[in-house]
Order: structure tokens, then sequence, then C-alpha cells
């Protein structure tokens, strides 16, 4: 992946994509004082770019430094790549952390580096194949207790277990873990939130420790804008043999069904789908809209 061709915004300028490099005591490596983003572009439009800029700026904020550009500067360089890259369709991935300048657990003068990388990366949005939907594993490990890591922050130090757990649940021959909190209830999966539907209605856990997804309130939002009830609550595992169906939704999974998870069979079904057609409508560019 380190040597496609295009460029990488690193730091202000635009450098190869294969000259892209770090040095081997870079904090963010040794330590993972390191945030990134996750964002997808849609016929030349990064879809709620500015939230996911912010959250940056926050993430970074959250592990106690400041990133050295603007919401517009990172906004101006997030689309001038997009451009220089030539895609329309793509995956956006911004990057900042602690440089290489001293290497101990304290590094309060190390560079605040930020990088910006787009790989191409189409949406099919292909609903018969979504609506099969994937199988989840439960993972062995549990998201923390927000006393022990800032669960607020997109923050790389809190994907390890996610890496861990998405192994596991592949080596099984699953597509996705979910994870459960410290107290046992459901939180998301391992790059993406869930939802369950039960009598019409979504229910979704509250985002106390866990990502609360820029999908995620986008969902809320069309589901509201559909007239369905959302409930936002604690939801125990076995709760999950009384729900109808149940999906992820992520800026790279954007609304995907599941058919299962664990023991529990959900049935993608007309409420899933309907928040599909409704998310594919809303990712769409805002001119484009327009102009129909
Ligand atoms: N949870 C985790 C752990 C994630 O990595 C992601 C993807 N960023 C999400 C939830 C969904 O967040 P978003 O909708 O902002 O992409």
């Amino acid at each position: 992946f380190d040597q496609l061709d295009g460029h990488i915004w690193m730091n202000g300028e635009f450098v190869r994509w294969a000259d892209a490099k770090l040095h081997v005591l870079t904090h963010g490596l040794h330590y993972a004082s390191s945030v990134f983003e996750g964002e997808r572009a849609y016929g030349g439009e990064i879809f709620k770019l500015t939230e996911h800029t912010e959250r940056l700026i926050e993430s970074g904020r959250i592990l106690g430094f400041e990133i050295p550009y603007t919401v517009e500067e990172i906004n101006q360089a997030c689309r001038d790549l997009l451009v220089k890259q030539g895609f329309t369709d793509a995956y956006v991935r911004p990057i900042a952390w602690r440089g290489s300048e001293s290497l101990g657990v304290s590094a309060q003068n190390n560079r605040i580096n930020v990088a910006i990388a787009i790989w191409q990366w189409p949406s099919y949005f292909d609903p018969a194949t979504k609506m099969k939907g994937i199988r989840l594993d439960i993972a062995e490990y549990c998201r923390p207790d927000p006393r022990t890591a800032p669960s607020r922050a997109k923050a790389a130090g809190l994907y390890m277990i996610c890496t861990l757990s998405k192994h596991a649940a592949e080596a099984k021959g699953y597509a996705d873990a979910l994870m459960l909190d410290w107290r046992g209830q459901i939180a998301e999966a391992t790059g993406a939130n869930i939802f369950f539907v039960k009598d019409g209605k979504l229910h979704t856990p509250t985002p106390d420790c866990f990502l609360d997804g820029i999908t995620r309130r986008t969902v809320i939002g069309l589901a509201r804008d559909l007239g369905i009830e959302v409930i936002e609550r604690a939801i125990m595992p076995e709760e999950m043999a009384g729900f109808e169906e149940a999906f992820l939704c992520g800026t790279a999974a954007e609304v995907t069904p599941i058919s299962e998870i664990a023991q529990y069979r959900f049935t993608p079904g007309a409420l899933s789908k309907k928040l599909i057609d409704a998310y594919e409508a809303e990712v769409q560019p805002k001119q484009a809209q327009a102009a129909e």
C-alpha cells in the first residue's frame, strides 16, 4: 500500500506517495499518540467533511495536542488532494501524530505532524448483495470504561483491540466482531456503530464509551425524518433474541445489514432497506441533488 502512484499531503506539502515516510522512532508509533479520520467522497464531494475535520482536531485535543492547522485549512487540503488524485469516489484518511524529536512517554515538545491520503474506493450500493447481511461474532475484548481510555477520540490506540477482535472473528469465518462494553452492554463493531429494529422502531446503544459516529448521527436524523422512532439506550446482548433486523453503519460500512451475531439471527428487511436507500440519497453531492 506504500507504493501507489499519486501524492500524499504531508505537513502542508504534496509528496509522492512512496516518499511519504517517517522515522522509526516516531512517538506516534511507539506510544499511539495519533488520531485519524475516515471519510468518503461521493461524486467529487467529501461527505460531512467539516464534521470529520472538527472531530480530528477535537481528537487531538483529547490526546493533549493542538493540530497546527485550522478546520478550513484541513478541509481545503482534503479537497485539493481529491482533485490532484483525480478521484470522485474515494476514501479520505487524515492523520495527526506526535513526531520523532524525542522518545519517551513524555513528548511535550515533539512536532505535531498531519498527513492526508486519498485512495480510490467506489461505493456500489448494491442493495441486493447488502440485503443478504453479514455475520458477526462477539468479541472477547470489551470497550473500556471512559475512565480507562479517552473513548470520544478517534485515537489509534483504541484500535488495538479492534484489530485483535476483527482478526479473531475472521479466523472463525465471520466478517466482523461486535464489541460489548465493560458493563456487558452492546457497544459497537470494530469500525462501525450498530442499530437494531423491533416493532418498527430503531434501538441503538447510547454512545457513552465509544465513537458517536457521524454516520450514526446521520442515520438517526434520516430515520426521524422518515417518521421512524429512534431509541438510544443501554442494550444487553440477551435482548438480541427479540430484535428482527440489525445493521451496522459507518463511513466505510455505510448501512450494512447483519444476518447473524453469534447465536442470534436477524432477517434484513424493510426498515434496513429504507435506511440504505435514504443514506445513499443523502451522500450524493448537494449540487447534483439541486440540479435534479
Ligand atoms: N466506531 C468505530 C470504532 C469506528 O472506527 C467507526 C468508523 N470511523 C465508527 C464507529 C463509525 O464512525 P463514522 O460514522 O463517523 O465513520
